[in-house]
């Protein structure tokens, strides 16, 4: 992300941090868009990874997927 987004309610610069599941995963979001290749022929979807972003005015926290 060329430029860091700003909280809507504050309007501060929101900053990157980590969302990891209990389990230590990283978080992903899968589109509606099959994978390429052979994962796509065997019905998987794309998967793309997120950038969460937190305001350290408010505590919102907001997942950009990495297009
Ligand atoms: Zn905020």
């Amino acid at each position: 992300m060329a430029t860091d987004p700003r909280c809507p309610d504050c309007g501060v610069t929101m900053e990157g941090v980590d969302v990891r599941t209990g389990g230590g995963y990283e978080l992903s979001v899968q589109t509606d868009e099959k994978r390429e290749g052979l994962l796509g022929s065997l019905g998987m979807n794309e998967s793309l990874d997120v950038s969460p972003r937190l305001c350290p005015e408010c505590g919102l926290v907001r997942l950009y997927a990495d297009l």
